[in-house]
């Protein structure tokens, strides 16, 4: 069982909150704050609640103390986004005396940001004396940030059974319930949509969500390793060979798990994967011997669409195609209106490329959820425990 944030007792407690502040910075200047603005329901609920609240984070990858990846400009944006009602305090690292004095010395209402977890080595290898430490700052602790979920570090599993009290955050809530929901129960009939650049990276969630979903959608680069098993024409275009009989053993649990494995029946293709290509239209799913595929086709785009509206649950991850080309970005945006618009179905995206396409198309508030998390909400796809998760859950 996993406990959430207003299921604590949090008055005048000192409480931890991983929190995911790994945001774009151009200079010493945040450009995307999507993320901070993320972790304010979780954070303002903490300060409501009357809890002393200690954020932590890591940004980017720094070899050890680096200026250049301090947290000082998010606490600066958290101020503005905290309305200027709350004194913000950056330490000046995230474990040591200094800071056990800052927090201990914490008046109410001011919320502490410590300095990024990864200037210590010890964070990314989860030290027991680093974990331990952190823990010691904290009387209750919070996980916020799905998005490092799949990595067992100091701050989102060592220092976890070292604090009294855990919950996750409302972020993490609403990625454990969309994610729990579409691995666990979801409503029929439920389809999954994969696409993106390896069928190698896939494998294991084709594996995971072939016996339960009622059809697999396939399209992108991996669509051409399926085809091309199938003895289709493909081209120029992007193939494992070394995945072709992985292919064909996918083909046929399918066929034995009574799934649905929809392949595209036509594409558009072009000569290189640039926007210097050209761009055609194939009549049917074979592609010519100098043309390689980017993109899926009008009547693939159709076909998918009828599944989309017709499904209850639609989970998607990785493009239809060379998205980042505006001429073979139109199966992606196809998909990704299908199921902003055209359907009932509750529609969960997981993903970090799938992600920012629905984002940059306008469709990301039309869906019942887009994951914040490219590689954990992979690898829950996978159906795999991820070490965030599995440090919350009590007995
Ligand atoms: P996600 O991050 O959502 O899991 P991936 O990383 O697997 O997705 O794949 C995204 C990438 O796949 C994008 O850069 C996209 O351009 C590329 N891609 C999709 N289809 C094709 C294609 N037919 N040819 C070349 N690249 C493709
Ligand atoms: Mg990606």
């Amino acid at each position: 069982m996993i406990r959430y944030i207003d299921d604590l007792q949090l008055t005048g407690k000192r409480v931890f909150i991983r929190v995911d502040f790994n945001v774009p910075m151009e200079g010493r200047r945040v450009t995307d704050d999507t993320r901070i603005r993320e972790a304010m329901p979780t954070i303002r609920r903490a300060l409501e609640m009357g809890g002393k609240v200690i954020l932590a984070s890591h940004l980017g990858r720094p070899k050890g103390p680096d200026p250049k990846l301090s947290l000082e400009p998010v606490a600066v944006r958290l101020a503005e986004l905290l309305g200027g009602k709350h004194e913000v305090i950056l330490t000046d690292d995230c474990v040591g005396d200094g800071v056990k004095k800052q927090v201990k010395e914490l008046k109410d209402g001011q919320v502490v940001v410590l300095e990024n977890l990864r200037f210590h080595k010890e964070e990314e290898a989860n030290d027991e004396t680093f974990a331990r430490e952190l823990a010691a700052l904290a009387d209750v602790y919070v996980n916020d940030a799905f998005g490092t979920a799949h990595r067992a570090h100091a701050s989102t599993a060592g220092m976890v059974p070292f604090v009294k009290e855990k919950a996750a955050g409302f972020l993490m809530r609403k990625e454990i319930e969309y994610l729990g929901k579409v691995l666990k129960n979801p409503d029929k009939p439920f389809v999954a949509i994969l696409g993106g650049s390896k069928v190698s990276d896939k494998i294991k969630v084709i594996e995971s969500l072939l016996p339960k979903v009622d059809a697999l959608l396939v399209g992108g680069a991996m669509a051409y390793t399926f085809l091309k098993a199938q003895g289709v024409e493909v081209g120029k275009s992007r193939v494992e060979g070394d995945k072709l009989s992985l292919a064909t053993r996918l083909l046929e649990a399918a066929h034995r798990f009574k799934t649905q494995l929809v392949l595209p029946v036509d594409h558009i293709v072009g000569t290189e994967p640039t926007e210097n290509s050209p761009a055609t239209e194939t009549p049917d799913n074979a592609i010519p011997p100098d043309m390689m595929g980017l993109d899926i086709g009008p009547k693939t785009r159709a076909i998918f669409a009828q599944h989309i509206r017709d499904a209850r649950t639609v989970v998607w991850n990785g493009p239809m195609g060379l998205f980042e080309v505006p001429k073979f970005a139109e199966g992606t945006r196809s998909v990704a209106a299908a199921m902003a618009i055209n359907t009932q179905a509750t529609t969960v995206i997981g993903g970090g490329d799938s992600a920012a396409a629905v984002e940059q198309m306008g469709f990301a508030d039309k869906m019942s959820h887009v994951s914040t998390g490219g590689g954990a909400s992979l690898e829950f796809l996978e159906g795999r425990d991820l070490p965030g998760i599995k440090a919350l859950e009590t007995r």
